[in-house]
Formats: C-alpha cells, structure tokens, sequence
C-alpha cells in the first residue's frame, strides 16, 4: 500500500532561543523527575531543562 503524505497542511512552528532569564545563559541540562523502574529499566519520569551554568553554581533554574 502506498502511503501518502499529505502536503500543504505545515502549521507555522514557534521557535524561540531557550534563554536563561538569571544568567542569560543558553546551555541547559536535561533532568528527570520520578523516574519509575519497570523490570530494571528507568522509564517514564518528567524532563526537565535546568540552566548549565546556574546548575555549575548551585542554583536550580528550570527553564522548561
Ligand atoms: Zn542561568
């Protein structure tokens, strides 16, 4: 069966520079809060994006 990809339905994304708002900053780390083991395997959990540098200084800024 052919498949059949339909054009002319792109919705416009909106892009914007993750930013810290403290430091300016714009590298982030990846956490993960209530991470659950099924069978030996981390799964599920919420990200969360903490700003590189805030983190470096002990602060915890969560940008997303
Ligand atoms: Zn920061």
């Amino acid at each position: 069966m052919m498949l059949h990809l339909v054009k002319g339905h792109h919705k416009r994304k909106a892009t914007a520079l993750l930013e810290c708002p403290r430091c300016k900053g714009r590298e982030v780390v990846e956490t993960r809060i209530g991470v659950q083991m099924i069978d030996g395997r981390p799964t599920r959990g919420t990200k969360v994006l903490l700003c590189a540098n805030c983190h470096r200084n002990g602060e915890r800024v969560a940008l997303a």
